[in-house]
């Protein structure tokens, strides 16, 4: 047992709080398939509770100043990182994501999150207009209200804190609800921000399923929903939200497309595919699983792949030497085996990878197919697991078509040697977010998220506080009313 361990199923009103009428769900360590800890799914009492006490907290938290709203965000963010360690093993126990990744990846990105908009909170602020003959108007920046974030289980200390942070900073109050599949790390973002400052209810917890989700979507005191998922949810959430005339942000999945040219960097564009594959055994959704190599490069590029791939260290996520641990459930586990098989029947080539491993936990090899044509099942469904599918191509214009002929379109990258080109690749990749000569960074200074089906909204950066604020105008007239009668 981690000491970082939570002490409820939910924290609410600023106090963990135990209801064990809920249904228990029990939280599973990927790497052994041993029982971690068991919490319960909120009961209509307990998610009652947390929207009465977030909508209490966010009257009095909206009057609070920027200034401090952000001073409290920045404390939250020192403590964070101060227990990074820590967090980092609980978040590893959580999804069995290795210690080597959580530890600069997890705690550390939230922190980021509330450090940057605790400076950005005291700058949230409207503008003044001049108009003809002395009037004006005036803009004020509102907040919308109580948000509701609901998580993916890749990212769980990264996906509170990504939601949590611009809406706190904005004067808002949150019901968050994670993934039922990771449960553990988003309490203690809850602890940390109260023992940071935060008054009671402003970010509360609850455990549970899809219908303990919809129940919060749903409620007719929720202005906002964030939801990170795939995009089967995200259609579901979206309408729920619709129906109550609700903002939303929605993160949801992605089949995006990584382009390698003839005059890339060989080792850069390696290891971005690597990155963008199977950093989190490629369970991250902004993934360019759909690789596509330029004819003259692509020899070199699969034989200098194998090996790097073949190099991974499996195993034992605890220890900080492992960089490629399980699938975070036996669920997942069993999908990606799905499309593993379904790769080689339809005829793609495995160049390596493709198998269990014979230990315990969800683990599966990083695999790698070659030979994969555009209308083949796994270049055309998310998988969310670590298969690359390599396709070839030879001329720009033929990839860019290709590369945008997918219902998703969350991210994009392009490996050259050529400035002009990188730019003008990226320029007509149907994406939200997109790289030159990198893949997958997600610095909290840039917006992050995805256009077409991938979804609505963008996470991060100065753009995040357009999705967690709404704009108030005031005429104000300084000469007499002319009305015609
Ligand atoms: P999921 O869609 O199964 O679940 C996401 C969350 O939604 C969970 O907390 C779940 O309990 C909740 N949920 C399910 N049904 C609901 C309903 N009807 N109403 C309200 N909430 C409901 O996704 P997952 O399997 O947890 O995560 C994997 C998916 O998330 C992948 O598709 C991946 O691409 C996507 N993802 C996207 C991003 C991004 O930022 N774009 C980041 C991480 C993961």
């Amino acid at each position: 047992m981690n000491r970082a361990q939570p002490k409820a199923s939910h924290f609410i009103n600023g106090a963990y709080v135990e209801d064990k009428a809920g249904r228990p769900i029990e939280v599973i360590y990927p790497a052994t398939g041993e029982v971690i800890a068991t919490v319960y799914a909120a009961t209509s009492e307990i998610i009652e509770m947390a929207l009465a006490s977030a909508v209490a907290a966010q009257a009095e938290w909206a009057k609070v100043s920027g200034m401090e709203r952000g001073r409290i965000l920045r404390r939250a963010a020192d403590i964070l990182r101060y227990r990074n360690h820590d967090l980092s093993v609980l978040e590893t126990l959580d999804t069995g994501k290795p210690l080597q990744e959580t530890l600069v990846a997890d705690a550390t990105s939230g922190a980021d999150a509330l450090e940057y908009f605790g400076g950005i909170a005291a700058g949230v602020t409207g503008e003044h207009i001049s108009l003809s003959g002395g009037d004006f108007v005036y803009t004020v920046r509102e907040p919308l209200g109580v948000c509701v974030g609901i998580g993916a289980w890749n990212y769980p200390t990264q996906i509170a804190c990504w939601k949590g942070a611009p809406a706190l900073a904005c004067g808002n109050a949150m019901v968050f609800k994670p993934s039922e599949t990771t449960p553990l790390s988003s309490l203690k973002v809850a602890e940390i921000l109260h023992e940071a400052g935060l008054p009671a209810g402003v970010y509360n917890v609850v455990q549970g399923m899809g219908e303990v989700g919809d129940a919060l979507v749903t409620d007719p005191r929720v202005a906002k929903v964030s939801l990170t998922g795939s995009a089967t949810t995200g259609k579901k959430v979206y309408a729920a939200a619709a129906a109550g005339m609700k903002h939303v942000t929605m993160e949801l999945g992605g089949k995006s497309p990584l382009i390698v040219f003839d005059d890339a960097d060989l080792e850069d564009a390696v290891g971005g595919a690597i990155l963008g594959n199977f950093y989190s055994s490629g369970q991250v959704c902004s993934n360019g699983t759909r690789v596509f190599v330029q004819k003259g490069i692509k020899d070199a590029f699969l034989a200098r792949l194998k090996e790097r791939v073949e190099a991974a260290v499996i195993g034992d996520p605890l220890d900080e030497a492992t960089n490629f641990g399980p699938m975070v459930s036996q669920g997942q586990l069993d999908i990606v085996q799905r499309y593993i098989d379904l790769g080689v029947a339809e005829g793609a080539r495995l160049i390596t990878g493709g198998a269990r491993l014979n230990i315990d936990g969800y683990f599966v090899q990083p695999t790698v197919f070659a030979d994969v044509l555009d209308d083949m099942t796994i270049a055309r469904e998310e998988i969310f697991g670590p298969v690359m599918s390599v396709l070839d191509f030879e001329t720009e214009d033929e990839v860019i078509a290709r590369a945008n002929d997918t219902v998703y379109g969350l991210a994009g990258g392009v490996f050259t040697a050529d400035l002009t080109r990188g730019h003008r690749v990226v320029g007509a990749l149907e994406a939200g977010s997109c790289w030159i000569n990198t893949y997958n960074q997600a610095p909290v200074e840039e917006p992050f998220g995805g256009v077409k089906a991938s979804g609505v909204g963008r996470e991060n950066s100065k753009a995040a506080i357009e999705h967690y604020s709404q704009v108030k105008s005031i005429y104000v007239a300084m000469a007499p009313v002319d009305a015609p009668f």
